[in-house]
């Protein structure tokens, strides 16, 4: 049972010599060769490579970083030098993209000693709520097989739920890590744009990326990001401002903290158990010492309809280089260098993808670029403004992570706005570029009765910009008052 301890278990194991780098990523392989076939959250596998790192580690000794020898797997985005990195599309998949370098991220996990296990399941490059973009199909949630993981993280939060690995890096461009993590009762942490860098990590929105981890409790994730963060000369949006110890600054309680309960996050129609769930968790934090006050962030309703005209003109941008030339998918016997992009491009992506560079193109197009872009960035700064004006009054920001518990599989499979919607409670955070994250705050019995424990409801906590201390603290502290966060599925 080691792939079901945390990572502050493991590394104390470890330092006692209680346990072998080696067993520990026995016990992650052996995990998900019995679990993936029902979830398919791992779409590359290296496993050889990870036992010959484990080996090596057992032979110096493992060393006093927390994440030495702790094996984990990263979304199939990050490139990773020697291990394939598709992005889960069509165009990357034929020839296996393996990249040559590292990114940012997975360099500075191997430098602590972290073992790379491969690769999640995601939507394809990022796009979408629920991984039923992906080219190697959906991922399962881990506690309703018929229903999705969420996306577009939908593997890395999966795998963790599912203790394939101990914790999985993904990004979180419009929720795609508080999402899934709320839907697969997991922890979860988008940062503020700049504090940890996307070198290497294949963009979507290259304004709006970023990248954090998933891991099963909020002392692993403030472990992770520590290690993870900081500026990076090789991403220049990448912020100076120093990386705090997060962990020293995990406490259980939380007196004096000023919490908002924006009123615009508890709309009409949201699922009632969701709703309660998270009233709940509000009070579970006053009786930890916080104070609650309702407050307005009056241009939420602004933040999806601005995401998705923004998200798809960098999407159209950013696509742009994946023209079969240097890399990926081919075709034979083009007519001439037109006929080769645009069956390369035609056959490389999927639906979503195309839609995305063609509403992308189209809004950044010179007729209707002051129409949509700049409209959108215009509206974009009301919501910002709308969070600095909060955060002078609170210190941090409490919501659902989504109006309901996760979805059927193929439930939204002709409706893309219904898929779009999914991100209401997620992208105003992304407009401002603030922290924010996903711990479980229960589990919703209705929707599943012939499941013990039904499915998980996420708690969002935002805070100012370089906040992520303390929505860590806040969220640490409701995990210690609280059993939800060592609940795991019982998967078939
Ligand atoms: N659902 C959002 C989208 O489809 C989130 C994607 C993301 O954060 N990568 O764009």
């Amino acid at each position: 049972m080691l792939h079901t301890l945390t990572i502050t278990q493991a590394h104390e194991k470890l330092k006692k010599k209680e346990i072998s780098a080696q067993e520990l990523v026995r016990a992650c392989i052996k995990r998900t060769e019995e679990v993936d076939k029902s979830l398919n959250a791992i779409v590359h596998r290296s496993f050889d490579r990870a036992l010959e790192e484990a080996k090596k580690i057992d032979d110096q000794g493992v060393s006093d970083h927390p994440l030495s020898a702790i094996p984990y797997f990263a979304k199939d985005v990050y490139c990773e030098e020697g291990v394939a990195t598709t992005a889960c599309s069509n165009i990357l998949r034929e020839k296996n993209y393996i990249p040559p370098f590292d990114s940012t991220t997975t360099k500075r996990l191997k430098a602590a000693g972290a073992i790379s296990l491969g690769k999640t399941n995601t939507d394809e490059f990022t796009m979408g709520a629920s991984t039923e973009t992906s080219c190697y199909g959906v991922t399962k949630n881990p506690w309703d097989t018929s229903r999705v993981a969420g996306g577009s993280s939908g593997g890395s939060a999966a795998a963790v739920a599912a203790d394939e690995g101990f914790f999985a890096l993904a990004t979180d461009t419009g929720g795609s890590i508080r999402q899934p993590a709320g839907y697969c009762g997991v922890a979860g942490i988008r940062t503020t744009y700049g504090r940890t860098s996307r070198y290497g990590v294949m963009s979507m929105a290259s304004s709006l990326d970023t990248i954090g981890p998933i891991c099963k409790n909020v002392e692993d994730l403030a472990i992770v990001l520590e290690t993870i963060a900081g500026k990076d000369p090789m991403d220049g949006t990448t912020g100076d401002e120093p990386v705090p110890n997060y962990r020293s600054m995990l406490t259980k309680d939380v007196k004096g903290l000023k919490i908002g309960i924006p009123k615009e996050y508890f709309i009409d129609g949201m699922n009632a158990e969701v709703e309660g769930a998270v009233r709940e968790a509000a009070k579970v934090l006053q009786s930890l010492g916080a104070t609650m006050q309702e407050i307005s962030l009056p241009h939420t309703k602004y933040a999806t309809p601005c995401y998705y005209v923004l998200c798809p003109c960098e999407v159209s941008s950013n696509m742009a280089r994946y023209d079969g030339v240097r890399y990926g998918h081919t075709v034979k016997d083009p007519a001439d260098l037109l006929d080769y992009y645009v069956r390369v491009r035609s056959e490389g992506f999927g639906p979503e993808v195309k839609r995305r560079i063609m509403i992308g193109t189209y809004a950044l197009s010179a007729g209707y670029f002051d129409a949509y872009y700049r409209q959108a960035q215009k509206v974009r700064t009301l919501i910002k403004q709308d969070f600095t004006e909060a955060f002078t009054k609170v210190d941090v920001i409490l919501s659902p992570v989504s109006p309901t518990p996760a979805f059927k599989v193929g439930a939204h499979e002709n409706d893309p706005i219904a898929m779009y919607l999914e991100d209401v409670f997620l992208d105003g955070q992304v407009m401002a570029g603030i922290p924010a994250l996903s711990v479980n705050c229960g589990f919703s019995k209705s929707v599943t009765p012939s499941s013990v424990e039904g499915l998980p409801i996420g708690l969002q906590l935002m805070g100012p910009q370089w906040g992520e201390g303390v929505i860590l603290r806040a969220a640490y502290a409701y995990e210690q008052a609280t059993v939800w966060h060592t609940k795991r599925p019982a998967i078939a």
